[in-house]
C-alpha cells in the first residue's frame, strides 16, 4: 500500500478529500469540506506524527475565492507597514505567496493574519521576505517558479512518486559508492556521483572557469553516468565551480529535481546568466542558453538548513550551514535507513566571519566525510580576521588622507559582501566618513543577502531587522549603474571601489585599474586568490608595467594583499574540523585541492587521527560501505 492510501484510510469519513498529491517528499491533501479545512489541524498533526511524513491540508479549488477578490482581501488584512511587494497565486496547488518587506508584521501576532486569510479565502498563504534593496533577479526567479502552477505540481508529484512508489530492489545486497567526475585532486568542476542499488545522485555539477576546452567540464561521459537514470542533483553552493554545468544537464534532457537552498538558487541563476554573457563577450559559444537555466530553476526544490527530506527511496538529505557564502551548505545523506551516513562539505569555513557562523560540527550520525582541501598544505595558513580588518582600516585611512582612492577587486559573491560589512564597521566605529562605490554584480548579490537574513549570522540578522542599522543600507554605499556614473566616481574625490572581477581578468575592476593604476597616491587591495596567468597575479608578482587591452599601464598604485578574509578553511581549520566534528568519521575523502594538497592533507589526517583517508583522482570510484 502506498503512503498516500495509508493516510486516506486514516482520515475521518467526512474529510471530503477531493484529491491528493506529492510535493517532493511532502504529501498534500485537498478537501472539499470547509469545516475540516478550518478545523482539521489536530487530526492532521496526529497523522503526521504517526506516519512521520509532512502532510499539508489545503482547500479544493471549488472552495477558493477568486484571485482578484482574494488579493483585495489580503491587502485589507495585512497592515500597510508590512509593505507588500507582490501577491502570487498558484491555483493548481491552492497556494498564495505574499512578498513583503516586513514578514513579521504580515504574519501578525500568533499568525493571526494568515489564519484569517486562510479561513476567508480558502487559499493557503505563504509569506516571503522581499529584499529592501530592489532586486530584479529574485522577482524574476519567483515568477518563473510561479507561472506554470500546473507543471510545477506535476513535477513535484513525479518526484514524490519516485520516492514513495518506485522502490526497485528491496532484496538486493546493500552497498554505497561514490565516483569523482570532477574536483579529484584539482580545484574546479566539482561533480560526484553517489550510487546505491536503488539511487543515483549527483553532488554538484560545476565547471573549471580557469581551464580550456574539455578540461572545463566534469566527466559526464563516464560509463557509470547515465543521465536518464539520474534521480536527483544536489548543489552545495552557487559558485560556478559547483553549479556552472547544471543547465547543461537540462539541455541534455534531465528533468528531475535539483535540491539547494533558496539563496543558492537565486545566486546560481545570477552567476549562470552572467557566465553566458561573459562567454558571449569573449566570442565563445556558451554550452547552454538562458532557456536551459530557466528549465533548471523550474526543477529546483529548496530546503532550509536542518530540514530532513527523503530524496529517493533509500536516501534522506539534510543541509547544514557551511559558513562559506550565502546559502552554502554541508550535504548530509542518511542512506538505507541508517546503513551509512555520508557528508560532503562543498566549500566550507570553520571560523566565524562577519556574515556567517562557522560550519556546523555536530551531526546525528557520520561515517564518511568528503571534504575540500583548497588550502590543504601545512604552510597554507591565514592571518586572523581581526588583523586583516585592522590592516584594511590602516590602508584606507592612509590612502584617503593623501587624497587617493582605494580599489578592491573582488569576487561578486561572498568576498564583496564580507568586505562591505568590514568597511561599514570601520565607518561606523571610527566615525570615518567615506564613500564606497559598488560596481559589477556586487550590488545584486548584496540584495540577495538582504532578502535571506535567516542564512546570515545572528548579529547581521538582528541589525537587518532593526530599523536604521541594516549594514547593507549604510549611506556609505553607492551603486555604480552605468559607464557614466563610473567615470564620475573616478573623477570625484577620495573613495573606495569594490568591483568585479577579483583577478582583474575583466569587468569593471579592470576599468578602474586602467584609470587608477599609475598614481602612487592610490592603493589596491587584493582580497582573494590570484590565479596563475591572471593580470592580478602579474601585478601582485611585481610587474612594473602591464598591458590592458591596447593600453599600457605603469603600476605605481600602492599594492596590498590581505588573505585573512577567505571563505575557505586554512590548513589549521581543516585539521581542527576533523578534531572537533561529532561524531568523528571513520573514513575521510579529500577532494577539491591541487594534487599536493589533497595528498598531504590525507596523510596528515591519517597520521593525526588514525582514520582511513583517501584522495581520489577523477573517474575513481570509492566504495563507502
Ligand atoms: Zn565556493
Amino acid at each position: 500500500m502506498t503512503v498516500l492510501n495509508d493516510i486516506l484510510n486514516k482520515l475521518p469519513a467526512d474529510a471530503a478529500i477531493e484529491s491528493t498529491s506529492y510535493e517532493g517528499a511532502n504529501i498534500v491533501i485537498y478537501t472539499k469540506n470547509k469545516t475540516f479545512f478550518a478545523q482539521g489541524g489536530d487530526i492532521i498533526r496526529a497523522l503526521v506524527s504517526e506516519v512521520k511524513k509532512r502532510i499539508d491540508l489545503r482547500a479544493d479549488g471549488s472552495l477558493r475565492m477568486g484571485t482578484k477578490e482574494a488579493e483585495k482581501l489580503v491587502r485589507e488584512i495585512i497592515p500597510k507597514e508590512a509593505d507588500i511587494h507582490q501577491i502570487l497565486f498558484e491555483p493548481a496547488r491552492s497556494l498564495l505567496t505574499i512578498e513583503v518587506k516586513k514578514p513579521g508584521l504580515a504574519i501578525g501576532k500568533d499568525g493571526d493574519n494568515l489564519k484569517k486569510i486562510k479561513e476567508e479565502t480558502f487559499w493557503t498563504p505563504i509569506v516571503r521576505r522581499d529584499s529592501v534593496i530592489p532586486s530584479k533577479i529574485t522577482t524574476n526567479i519567483r515568477n518563473v517558479l510561479f507561472t506554470d502552477s500546473e507543471d510545477r505540481k506535476k513535477f513535484l508529484h513525479k518526484v514524490g512518486q519516485r520516492i514513495y512508489e518506485q522502490q526497485l530492489s528491496t532484496s538486493e545486497e546493500m552497498w554505497v559508492r561514490i565516483t569523482a567526475l570532477g574536483a579529484g585532486r584539482q580545484v574546479g568542476r566539482s561533480c560526484f556521483l553517489l550510487q546505491t542499488p536503488e539511487s543515483k545522485i549527483l553532488l554538484d555539477c560545476g565547471v573549471n572557469v580557469a581551464a580550456h576546452g574539455k578540461y572545463q567540464f566534469p566527466y559526464l561521459n563516464a560509463p557509470e553516468f547515465r543521465i536518464d537514470e539520474l534521480d536527483a542533483v544536489i548543489i552545495s553552493h552557487a559558485h560556478l565551480d559547483h553549479s556552472g554545468f547544471l543547465p547543461f544537464l537540462f539541455k541534455m534532457g534531465y528533468r528531475g529535481p535539483v535540491y539547494l537552498t533558496e539563496p543558492t538558487r537565486d545566486t546560481t541563476a545570477l552567476l549562470l546568466l552572467d557566465y553566458i554573457q561573459v562567454n558571449q563577450s569573449n566570442s565563445k559559444t556558451p554550452l547552454f542558453a538562458s532557456a536551459d537555466i530557466k528549465e533548471a530553476i523550474k526543477h529546483t526544490i529548496s530546503l532550509e538548513y536542518g530540514e530532513v527530506t527523503d530524496i529517493t527511496p533509500d536516501v534522506r538529505l539534510t543541509f547544514y550551514n557551511a559558513g562559506h557564502i550565502l546559502g552554502s551548505c554541508l550535504v548530509h545523506l542518511h542512506i538505507g535507513d541508517g546503513y551509512h551516513n555520508f557528508m560532503y562539505t562543498g566549500d566550507f569555513k570553520v571560523r566565524d566571519s562577519r556574515l556567517f557562523d562557522g560550519a556546523s560540527m555536530q551531526f546525528p550520525r557520520l561515517e564518511t566525510l568528503m571534504m575540500e582541501s583548497t588550502y590543504g598544505l601545512p604552510n597554507d595558513t591565514m592571518p586572523s580576521r581581526e588583523d586583516s580588518e585592522a590592516n584594511i582600516e590602516k590602508i584606507i585611512k592612509e590612502t584617503l588622507a593623501r587624497k587617493g582612492k582605494v580599489l578592491i577587486p573582488s569576487l561578486g559573491v561572498g568576498r564583496s559582501q564580507e568586505i562591505m560589512l568590514v568597511l561599514e564597521n570601520i565607518a561606523r566605529e571610527e566615525k570615518l566618513d567615506f564613500k564606497v562605490y559598488l560596481d559589477g554584480m556586487v550590488w545584486d548579490v548584496a540584495a540577495l543577502h538582504n532578502a535571506y537574513p535567516r542564512f546570515l549570522n545572528k548579529d547581521v540578522r538582528d541589525k537587518i531587522f532593526y530599523e536604521g542599522q541594516d549594514p547593507f543600507l549604510s549611506p556609505i554605499f553607492t551603486r555604480v549603474g552605468s559607464g557614466k556614473e563610473r567615470q564620475e566616481a573616478i573623477e570625484g574625490g577620495p573613495c573606495v571601489f569594490i568591483a568585479t572581477s577579483g583577478m582583474l581578468t575583466g569587468g569593471p575592476s579592470l576599468e578602474y585599474f586602467k584609470k587608477l593604476g599609475d598614481n602612487p597616491k592610490n592603493s589596491m587591495i587584493f582580497v582573494n586568490y590570484q590565479g596563475e596567468g591572471s593580470l592580478g597575479k602579474k601585478i601582485q608578482s611585481g610587474a612594473s608595467e602591464v598591458q590592458v587591452d591596447n593600453e599600457f599601464v605603469k603600476v605605481k598604485i600602492e599594492l596590498h594583499t590581505i588573505s585573512g578574509l577567505s571563505g575557505h578553511c586554512d590548513r589549521i581549520e581543516l585539521m581542527e574540523y576533523i578534531q572537533k566534528v561529532k561524531p568523528r568519521p571513520r573514513k575521510v575523502i579529500i577532494v577539491h585541492g591541487e594534487q599536493s594538497k589533497t595528498l598531504d592533507l590525507a596523510s596528515s589526517i591519517h597520521k593525526s587521527f588514525r582514520v582511513e583517508t583517501t584522495a581520489p583522482r577523477n573517474l575513481e570510484t570509492i566504495r563507502l560501505r
